[in-house]
């Protein structure tokens, strides 16, 4: 038996740039021709997709890592890298993720979009970029920037309008079976149902929902004890909860108790799932012995809290009809399945020390380099004052600018990191 797979943990890393390339155009009778180094190729990035052929992460149980490749380095007669492919990553509809290290909520794959999980390197400047009608021999040409790499937990929430809970048994598999188009397994043995299924069930014309039956949820289920703590998760998005409760007794157990015990686990996981808004159907009336007051117990205990009851057979439909006509209406009048909106920032990469970085000079051209330059870089966007501001700012707190002027840098000289280039002012 494979266990149903709904959170796993994976890194993924985006392609690295490419480098520039430094050449020179090569022509009888030239001496030195006019620089023609390309630029390199952008790295791929790694981007997550919707696909609704996929119910589970199955797929990530045994592939952990996810690379993109980097981008080609350029090359001579102008010739830009080819750029890395973006690695798509499929994943069902419903993915929640999240950041490792945080727990932050970094998206919610639940709509169309895709999402750029890890975005490629830039690459690098080949040496043509450099030259100037005063600069006719740049030998240099720059390194790509780094791919960004994370790591990310997938947890699959599934976008069900209605949950079913209850104990195992009592019939929430036969429930979904009779009332929509799931097909889930059914059978007379505890935790028949491993993966959750969903059912679309139609009311009436134009009017719909979708219902999840998820694996049974047993005492301390909660606290990890057994199925069901896992499967929990599918139901968070729920906007209603029906309640199935076994009042035919056939298992010695009492429904009051039973459905208590459920509230308790949904309380222990989260309070807020306590809170959902719940319909009790009380099922297997069928086999209800005559001398039975279970389903007067029951019915006097639900209804003074406050919830709606059913009586139902989902073995004989009896009742279910009614049950999704009352959902149908409860939903009416609910809001729409939640999306979880992300709450993760990144935190921006910070200058280092100006000991760390590679400064060379090249005429007038002074080209800085370093691993804490490419985190910065990857992470400003020119585009963006606030974000140039930033970058501005982490750059006079190194100490870079200081060091230029000991090394004898002058006003107009030019400043040159990575596919950045500013003339120098004091
Ligand atoms: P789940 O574990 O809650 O999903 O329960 P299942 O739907 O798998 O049902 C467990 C057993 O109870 C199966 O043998 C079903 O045929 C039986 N069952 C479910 N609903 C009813 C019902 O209303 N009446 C009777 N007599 N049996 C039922
Ligand atoms: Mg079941």
């Amino acid at each position: 038996m494979s266990a149903f797979i709904d959170k796993v943990r994976i890194t993924v890393k985006a392609g690295d740039g490419g480098g520039g390339a430094v050449a020179f155009h090569r022509e009888k009778y030239v001496a030195a021709g006019g620089p023609d180094g390309g630029d390199g190729g952008n790295g791929g990035s790694v981007v997550l997709r919707v696909d609704d052929n996929l119910s589970t992460l199955m797929d990530f149980r045994y592939k952990r890592k996810y690379a993109a490749p980097a981008g080609m380095n350029g090359e001579g007669g102008r010739r830009k890298g080819k750029s890395g492919e973006n690695l798509v990553i499929r994943v069902p509809r419903g993915t929640v993720v999240r950041d490792a290290e945080t727990g932050g909520i970094v998206c919610d794959m639940s709509g169309d979009d895709d999402f750029v999980l890890a975005k490629g390197g830039r690459g690098g400047w080949g040496n043509s970029h450099f030259a100037t009608p005063t600069r006719q021999v740049p030998r240099f040409a720059k390194a790509g920037l780094p791919g960004e790499a994370r790591d990310v937990i997938l947890e699959l929430k599934l976008l069900a309008d209605v949950g079913l809970v209850g104990f195992p048994n009592v019939g929430k598999s036969t429930l979904l079976s009779v009332t929509s188009n799931a097909r889930p397994k059914i059978a007379n043995y505890h935790f028949t149902t491993l993966f959750p299924n969903l059912g679309v069930i139609y009311v009436d014309e134009g009017v719909s929902f979708v219902m999840a039956d998820i694996p049974g949820i047993i005492e301390g289920a909660a606290e990890g004890a057994g199925l069901g703590h896992d499967f929990l998760r599918h139901i968070d998005r729920c906007r209603l909860i029906v309640h199935v409760v076994d009042v035919s007794g056939s298992e010695d157990r009492d429904p009051v108790e039973d459905f208590e015990k459920i509230n308790e686990e949904l309380r222990a996981y989260s309070p807020e799932l306590a809170e959902r808004p719940m319909l009790v159907a009380a099922n297997k009336v069928d086999l209800l012995p005559p001398d039975s007051d279970n389903l007067a117990r029951l019915r006097e205990y639900v209804t003074r809290r406050g919830y709606d009851f059913y009586e139902i057979s989902a073995a004989t439909t009896a009742g279910t009809r009614d049950l999704m006509k009352a959902v149908a209406g409860r939903l009416a009048q609910l809001p729409p399945v939640r999306v979880y909106e992300a709450d993760y920032v990144k935190p921006l990469a910070e200058a280092g020390s100006v000991e760390d970085l590679k400064i060379e000079r090249f005429d007038d051209v002074w080209s800085i380099s370093g691993p804490w330059m490419e985190r910065l870089l990857g992470d400003i966007n020119f585009e963006d004052y606030e974000s140039r501001m930033y970058f501005d700012r982490q750059l006079r707190r190194s100490g870079l600018f200081d060091r230029l002027e000991s090394l004898g840098i002058e006003e107009g000289d030019t400043v040159s990191i990575y596919d950045l280039e500013f003339t120098y002012e004091k």
